[in-house]
C-alpha cells in the first residue's frame, strides 16, 4: 500500500492525494497552516490562571482526571500531582474490556501517588449494543471516523461525560483528559474548553443513529442533560499534553518508577483496552485505513515519534489486534 513519504497515511485514507514527491496533501496543509497554530503560551498561561483559581479556594479536588490506567493517562495524574500539586479524583469508566493487567497498574499508581479513585462500570448488556453498533457504518460522519474507531469514539465519548457529569455533581472546577496531541486537531478550542459550548439539539443529533439502533438510553451516557449543561460555573474540560508536554520515552520512563508496568494482553496500539483490537479490525474492514493512521501520522509532523515507529503501530505484520478481536468478538453476542 502506498503511503505518505512524510506522514504515514495511506491512499485509501479520505480525500488524500499526493505530490510530485509523494508527500500527502494533510501534510502539505499543515505546513501551510502551522503559523496559524495558536500560542500554547498562552494557553499555558491560561491553565496557570485556572490552577491558581481552584488551589485558592481549598477545594477537596481540583480536577476529574479520566484515568484508563493507559500510560499517557498515568503520566498525566502523575504530572499534576507531584508537578501541579492539585488535588485529584481519578476516574475510571470500566466499558467491560478492559485490560486485568490495567487494574493492577491503576492500584500500583495511585497507591504510590495517594490519590482518590472512582470505577464506574455502565450495564454490560448496553456497553455490548453499544459497541456492537458504533463498529457498524453510518453512526458517525465520516469526518470523526477519520481520526478513530466507531468504538472508541462512543467510549471516550461516555468517559468524557461522566466525568464531567461527577465534575458538576461534586462541584470540581476541571475535567483532565489524556488525548495524545495526534488525536487533536491542534486547535485553542481543543486545549481548554467548556463543553456546555454546543447547541444541545446539535450534540443530539449527534448520537441520533446510536439511539435509534440501540435506545434512547444511550444518551445519558453519551450526553448531558438540559439541566446539567446550564451548570454555572460550568468545569473547563482541558486537553493537558499540548501543554505539559509529551515524549513517549518519558512517558514510560517516569511512569516505571510509580508501578506502572506494560500489560501484554492488549494490542500494539492500546496499553489499557482489549475493545480497541476489534475497533481497529471492524475499522479496517469498512474503511480500508487504520483507525490510528490519523493520530500517528499528526505525531510524526509534530515530531513527537519517528514515521518508522508510526509504521510499526499501523501495520502489525503478526495482526496481534485479529489475534485479541476474535476473542472480544465472542464475548460481545448479546
Ligand atoms: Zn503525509
Amino acid at each position: 500500500m502506498k503511503r505518505c513519504t512524510v506522514c504515514v497515511l495511506p491512499e485509501t485514507f479520505p480525500k488524500i492525494t499526493f505530490d510530485e514527491k509523494g508527500v500527502c496533501s494533510y501534510c502539505n496543509s499543515f505546513k501551510e497552516k502551522n503559523k496559524f497554530i495558536p500560542s500554547l503560551e498562552k494557553l499555558k498561561a491560561r491553565l496557570s490562571e485556572i490552577i491558581d483559581e481552584s488551589k485558592s479556594k481549598n477545594l477537596k479536588y481540583d480536577v476529574v482526571v479520566a484515568y484508563s490506567g493507559g500510560k499517557d493517562s498515568t503520566f498525566l495524574i502523575y504530572t499534576l500531582k507531584e508537578k501541579f500539586k492539585l488535588n485529584i479524583l481519578a476516574f475510571t469508566f470500566d466499558n467491560g474490556f478492559m485490560s486485568t493487567y490495567s487494574f493492577k497498574n491503576m492500584n500500583n499508581v495511585l497507591k504510590n501517588l495517594d490519590v482518590d479513585h472512582v470505577i464506574v462500570k455502565p450495564k454490560q448488556q448496553l456497553m455490548k449494543k453499544i459497541f456492537i453498533e458504533s463498529s457498524t457504518p453510518g453512526i458517525y460522519p465520516q469526518h470523526l471516523i477519520n481520526s478513530g474507531s466507531g468504538i472508541c469514539i462512543s467510549c471516550i465519548r461516555m468517559v468524557a461525560n461522566m466525568c464531567l457529569r461527577i465534575a458538576i455533581e461534586k462541584e470540581i472546577p476541571m475535567v483532565m483528559l489524556g488525548n495524545s496531541p495526534g488525536q487533536l486537531l491542534q486547535s485553542e478550542s481543543e486545549i481548554i474548553y467548556k463543553d456546555n459550548k454546543i447547541p444541545y439539539e446539535l450534540r443530539k443529533n449527534l448520537f441520533k443513529p446510536l439511539a435509534e439502533r440501540v435506545g434512547e438510553e444511550v444518551y445519558y451516557y453519551l450526553m448531558l442533560s438540559k439541566e446539567e449543561y446550564k451548570k454555572n460555573p460550568f468545569p473547563y474540560t482541558i486537553n493537558a499534553f499540548p501543554l505539559i508536554g509529551y515524549n513517549e520515552e518519558k512517558i514510560y520512563s517516569t511512569i516505571k518508577t510509580i508501578g506502572w508496568k506494560r500489560p501484554d494482553d492488549v494490542d500494539p496500539n492500546s496499553t489499557n483496552c482489549k475493545l480497541n483490537s476489534l475497533g481497529i479490525v471492524k475499522h479496517k474492514e469498512l474503511y480500508n485505513f487504520h483507525p490510528y493512521d490519523y493520530e500517528m501520522s499528526m505525531l510524526v509532523r509534530l515530531g513527537i515519534i519517528s514515521r518508522e515507529a508510526a509504521l510499526r503501530r499501523v501495520e502489525d505484520p503478526e495482526e496481534r489486534a485479529l489475534k485479541f478481536a476474535r476473542e472480544i468478538e465472542k464475548n460481545l453476542m448479546y
